[in-house]
């Protein structure tokens, strides 16, 4: 999978003000979405359960990071 760096405008809790935040993310794509989708139905839903975990996981793993303070 091709690493990117993705990026938004967000409200900083320590900057009190909206800056830039970036983030490592691993794009999917549209292959991978169809995956997913055949695995949720091909295992009952219990892929889709297992996703959701992991994105939550990966979320805290790989969280935004304000351009301006770094937090
Ligand atoms: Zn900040």
């Amino acid at each position: 999978m091709a690493k990117s760096i993705e990026q938004t405008i967000k409200q900083c809790r320590h900057c009190s003000k909206k800056t830039v935040h970036h983030r490592a993310s691993s794009k999917t794509g549209l292959i991978m979405f169809l995956v997913h989708i055949v695995l949720t139905i091909v295992t009952a839903g219990v892929w889709l359960v297992l996703l959701l975990i992991w994105m939550l996981l990966n979320t805290k793993i790989g969280g935004w990071s304000c351009q301006e303070c770094g937090k």
